[in-house]
């Protein structure tokens, strides 16, 4: 029988939904969003409290020698959110913004993210306190080995997962799994994905969020009578995300008038050459003296007039202080939590059409899973049939979203998260409270 979590003795108190005491704290952004939904579906008390914990959180301090003799000490986290629904799954993340606060959200975000295209998987988040870029790559290593045994025994196939973020990518992909299988004796591919594709990794993963993301914005422009051809976009963030996104969205047809990464922002009303943008960055390391378009403030990116922004670069870009100026008819969230909280109503009184975080960027790690089930079978699917399925999967996700908003007559982003929490909560429901 399913546990009853209504426990009538229990007084439920909910912090004042509409009380931003920091709008830019992404725990905060993420809760807000989490008990409109939860109030919503009228979840019991008892799961309210569950799930408005994380299950497990480690601070790890992570020494390493650097090249000239001298010791750093760094600060790393890891967060297993919520694990009912399977292994923990989420990125790891170098950045000097990392703070236990955000990698709490990002944990948070990432169990919605694989209850919404419902992929057995909980929800978790890591990340080190460290600025990558001023570091030597053997640095690199040793600051990830270190830190990967220090979370040791959390990690494992059918504990908890890692995969690239911000700032990592399958070379760190392979450290970790070289670490962890050094520790257990034998080598363990299935211990975290977005690893290259020669130690197990998955073909079409490093593609799959700007794939997914390229996937529901063709979905939306769908919904909204929109064509795709000529389509005009406007992309933050030229990393693994933006760039894929840019390049795929090009191919099918929209014309990508605006680009930025962290060095620059450009415009060019004719539509920017992505292939050659990304050759340039490539090889420059960042957009930085691209002359192929006119160079315009970050701030101006986001409130081009265009039919689709896309922010795929770090949290809190759109708030309360640009949400007003936004253009855009779309926005589609490549980025983990691009959008205040405080921001969202703005969007919705100017008519945006938001495809949220959780359901736009899920492509990721929605192809990680592929990667964990080949390497967990032995057996591996040519990249046609990697994106195939992800096809499917997006666009099946993006429809059970788009019901549930037209059903309950609520917006895109508080449709998933209703999915993503009845979906959880079901679980606890039948697995019942362990005592
Ligand atoms: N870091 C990516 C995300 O935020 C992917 C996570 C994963 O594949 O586990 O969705």
């Amino acid at each position: 029988m399913a546990t009853d979590y209504r426990i009538p003795a229990h007084k439920l108190v909910r912090p004042d939904k509409d009380r931003f005491l920091d709008e830019e704290n992404p725990f905060e952004a993420m809760m807000s969003r989490f008990d409109k939904a939860a109030e919503l579906l009228d979840l019991e008390p008892g799961l309210y409290k569950v799930l408005r914990q994380a299950e497990k959180q480690v601070i790890v301090s992570i020494p390493v020698m650097k090249d000239n003799g001298e010791v750093e000490v760094y600060e790393g986290y890891r967060v297993l959110y919520n694990t009912s629904r399977g292994p923990a799954k989420g990125g790891i993340r170098f950045d000097l913004q990392v703070t236990l606060e955000e990698v709490k959200a990002l944990a948070a975000w990432m169990t919605w993210k694989c209850a919404v295209v419902n992929i057995p998987f909980g929800g978790a988040k890591g990340g080190v306190r460290c600025d990558p870029q001023a570091m030597s790559a053997p640095e690199l290593e040793k600051l990830t080995r270190r830190y990967t045994s220090g979370i040791i025994n959390m990690l494992g196939p059918d504990s908890d997962v890692p995969a690239p973020d911000v700032n990592t990518n399958e070379r760190v992909m392979a450290w970790v799994m070289d670490t962890y299988s050094m520790h257990v004796g034998h080598t363990v591919t299935a211990v975290v994905t977005g690893k290259p594709v020669e130690l197990g990794g998955s073909l079409g993963r490093r593609e799959a969020t700007g794939r997914g993301c390229m996937i529901v914005t063709k979905e939306a422009l769908k919904h909204l009578g929109m064509p795709v051809k000529g389509t005009t976009v406007s992309i933050q963030g030229f990393g693994n995300v933006g760039s894929v996104a840019a390049q795929l969205l090009a191919r099918e047809g929209c014309k990508i008038v605006a680009i930025g990464d962290r060095s620059v922002s450009l415009h060019n009303a004719k539509g920017i050459d992505i292939d050659d943008a990304i050759a340039y960055a490539k090889k420059h390391r960042s957009l930085e003296g691209f002359d192929k378009a006119d160079k315009i403030s970050g701030a101006d990116l986001l409130t081009l007039d265009v039919d689709v922004l896309l922010p795929a670069a770090l949290e809190n870009v759109i708030t309360t202080k640009n949400a007003r100026d936004i253009k855009a008819r779309i926005i589609c969230e490549g980025a983990n939590g691009p959008t205040t909280a405080a921001a969202d109503s703005v969007l919705d009184e100017n008519g945006i059409f938001v495809i949220p975080d959780i359901l736009a960027n899920a492509g990721g790690v929605t192809v990680s899973y592929f990667e964990w089930v080949q390497d967990r079978g032995g057996y591996f699917w040519p990249e046609d049939l990697v994106n195939e399925r992800l096809e499917t999967i997006m666009k099946r996700s993006f429809e059970d979203v788009l019901d549930l908003s037209r059903q309950r007559r609520v917006n895109m982003r508080t449709a998933s998260y209703m999915l993503a929490i009845s979906r959880v909560a079901s679980v606890h429901r039948l697995r019942g409270i362990y005592a």
